[in-house]
């Protein structure tokens, strides 16, 4: 399985991407993720990345393009399957990306483009929290913890609102969404790998209907 989840902030992409990796062992990776933990860790690279993060806007293309560059690299892993989630965001970092898989010689198998109602991504990151111990992921209304304030998964006490969650933000992300990553799904399509999904439907669903255009093909 070597796949591309492609799709708006609060499309479900991590959440898709959490199942399919349980599911079908293939590596995650997340550049938003990667680059939370340069962040985390005062890292150089983090500290440019920040600034870029906490405004909703894009990270450089040359660094979010080395930084995938170094994980293809070190997880060796990688060759069994992939699943990349928010990365290509231009269509600059997915020239990049075919370049680097091409030396591998394992090219993108199929991209699921993730179409998803501009109000239904507001209700969903606005109400998103996230655990700060372990990274499971909650809604305040759809999907909140048993016990208030409290994870479920690890019984950490820290669910916080990502700084980039707050309504102003995700405006300014949507817009960069439309300008920049949204003519990716023509560069996909011109290369007869598209497929599109409704990311108004639930992980679960989402997850089976990919696992199983994976198999067909
Ligand atoms: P995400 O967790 O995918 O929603 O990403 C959070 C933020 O990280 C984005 O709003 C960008 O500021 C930055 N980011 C993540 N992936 C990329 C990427 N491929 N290119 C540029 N910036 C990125």
């Amino acid at each position: 399985m070597r796949l591309v989840l492609l799709g708006p902030p609060g499309a479900g992409k991590g959440s898709v991407a959490a199942l399919l990796k349980k599911n079908f062992s293939v590596v995650h990776i997340s550049t938003g993720d990667l680059l939370r933990d340069e962040i985390k860790e005062g890292s150089p690279l983090g500290k440019e990345a920040k600034s870029y993060i906490d405004n909703g806007n894009l990270v450089p293309d040359e660094v979010v393009i080395k930084l995938i560059e170094n994980k293809i690299k070190t997880d060796d892993q990688i060759k069994n399957g992939y699943l990349f989630d928010g990365f290509p965001r231009t269509k600059n970092q997915a020239k990049g990306l075919d370049e680097i898989l091409e030396k591998i010689g394992k090219p993108i198998e199929a991209v699921f483009y993730m179409e998803t109602a501009a109000d239904l991504i507001l209700m969903r990151l606005t109400g998103r929290r996230i655990c700060r111990d372990c990274g499971a992921v909650y809604h305040i209304h759809r999907h909140p913890p048993k016990k208030e304030g409290v994870c479920d998964q690890c019984s950490g006490t820290d669910l916080y609102q990502r700084s980039d969650d707050k309504e102003e933000t995700i405006k300014n992300r949507l817009d960069v969404y439309l300008e920049n990553t949204l003519p990716i799904v023509d560069y996909y399509e011109a290369k007869g790998i598209l497929n599109k999904i409704d990311g108004g439907l639930e992980s679960e669903e989402l997850e089976a209907i990919i696992a199983k255009t994976c198999h067909a093909s």
